[in-house]
């Protein structure tokens, strides 16, 4: 194999992919050509196609070592991939800018959401739209670094299910049907990021500036504080408490947003929800994994039920303002609205609308859950301390 005249380096966290697309542009060359050269057929014997390490290094030069440095795929042994977003996606547009051949994909692990270096939110797999600007938003940049702190304290597992949980209950506090009165409720603070990050100037402005990922931006400081509770197992153990200290830990909760979020408690209500059916079990893990083999050297586009919301949500939300559905529907938080112990609801109207349950049938059947955990023919049963009170007050 030649080496190529231009061998520009990989992006940090780049998919292979992307990189040999980016070599082929820069040297004119076919991509599918070029992915076929350093790829073999998958041991498995199916028709994907998985990289050889020495034939990259070969085209460009470089040692598996240092590639492997960046491109998570030529390591070996091959990295943990529940770790990772199963879906790459762009990064910051500036850091971009410095790797020339066309777009930078990247596969980022579960905890990037800002690029501090350049203050911009890089969020959750989404549409491909450029990073959004964070200088008048210092809140947000400053929540990535609160975001690491959790992750060092508590690992990436019960972390990345503390952030979507929170992610969600942000999405559900965000979607109730009128602005609240009090104009120190967290709904306004996010309504107001949101016009920075999604300027309201008219209907086709905002149309065009939308992305469901700018709404995760304008809630990620909220969703942080109280990601700090979810991960915690101090806070996890008095949410599924006795009474008492699953009051204390939704005191807790109003001291970092708004809560109780809304004055009609027959809507349901997220958060004690997650408390009584949720709190006692296990973080809920990624639905689904990265796989490095594929067919073509060229990534495949945006998923096309994806796309399709993009352009409902975008629609939705330059006419309405209203960001709690987006929020609730995206494939970001999909893990943590279709729990593995939850019902399964043929549409994701039916996932959401039974994550904020809190009605007496829900009462009762996660009742009958505790009280089977705590049957003593069980070794693992847990202490009484441990099981949570379904009561809550809301009966
Ligand atoms: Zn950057």
């Amino acid at each position: 194999m030649r080496r190529l005249p231009a061998p520009v380096p990989p992006a940090q966290h780049e998919v292979t992919a992307s990189y040999i697309s980016r070599l082929a542009t820069l040297h004119g060359l076919d991509v599918n050509d070029l992915w076929v050269q350093v790829t073999r057929r998958e041991k498995s014997g199916g028709m994907r196609r998985v990289i050889v390490p020495e034939r990259l290094a070969a085209l460009t030069g470089r040692t598996i070592h240092a590639l492997a440095g960046a491109l998570p795929e030529l390591r070996d042994p091959q990295p943990n991939w529940a770790m990772f977003r199963h879906q790459p996606q762009t990064g910051c547009h500036r850091c971009d800018s410095k790797h020339p051949g066309g777009k930078v994909t990247r596969l980022l692990p579960h905890h990037r959401y800002v690029c501090l270096r350049h203050r911009t939110w890089i969020g959750p797999p989404d549409v491909n739209q450029p990073a959004a600007d964070l200088s008048d938003i210092p809140a947000i940049v400053h929540s990535q670094r609160r975001h690491l702190r959790i992750l060092s304290r508590h690992g990436w597992a019960p972390t990345y299910d503390a952030v979507l949980t929170a992610f969600s209950f942000c999405g559900h506090i965000w979607d109730i049907a009128n602005p609240p009165e009090d104009r120190r409720h967290v709904w306004h603070t996010w309504d107001a990021r949101a016009r920075v990050l999604i300027p309201d100037d008219d209907e086709s402005t905002a149309f065009r500036a939308y992305s469901t990922s700018k709404l995760f931006a304008a809630v990620y400081p909220e969703a942080i504080d109280l990601a700090a509770l979810i991960a915690a197992p101090y806070w996890r153990q008095r949410a599924s408490g006795t009474l008492i200290e699953q009051f204390q830990f939704l005191d807790e909760v109003s001291r970092r947003i708004s809560y109780p979020y809304t004055d009609k408690p027959e809507l349901g209500d997220a958060i004690a929800h997650w408390a009584i059916a949720d709190s006692w079990r296990p973080p809920s893990s990624p639905t689904n994994t990265y796989s490095p083999a594929r067919l073509k050297g060229i990534l495949p586009p945006l998923h096309a039920t994806q796309a399709r919301r993009h352009e409902q949500s975008a629609l939705w939300f330059s006419r309405k303002r209203k960001a709690g559905s987006p929020l609730l529907r995206h494939l970001h938080v999909r893990p943590v609205i279709d729990r593995v112990w939850a019902p399964d609801y043929e549409r994701t109207e039916g996932a959401i609308w039974h994550s904020k349950r809190t009605d007496q049938q829900f009462l009762d059947q996660t009742a009958r859950e505790v009280n089977e955990r705590r049957t003593p023919s069980d070794p693992n049963s847990p202490t009484d301390r441990s099981s949570p009170d379904t009561t809550l007050g809301l009966s």
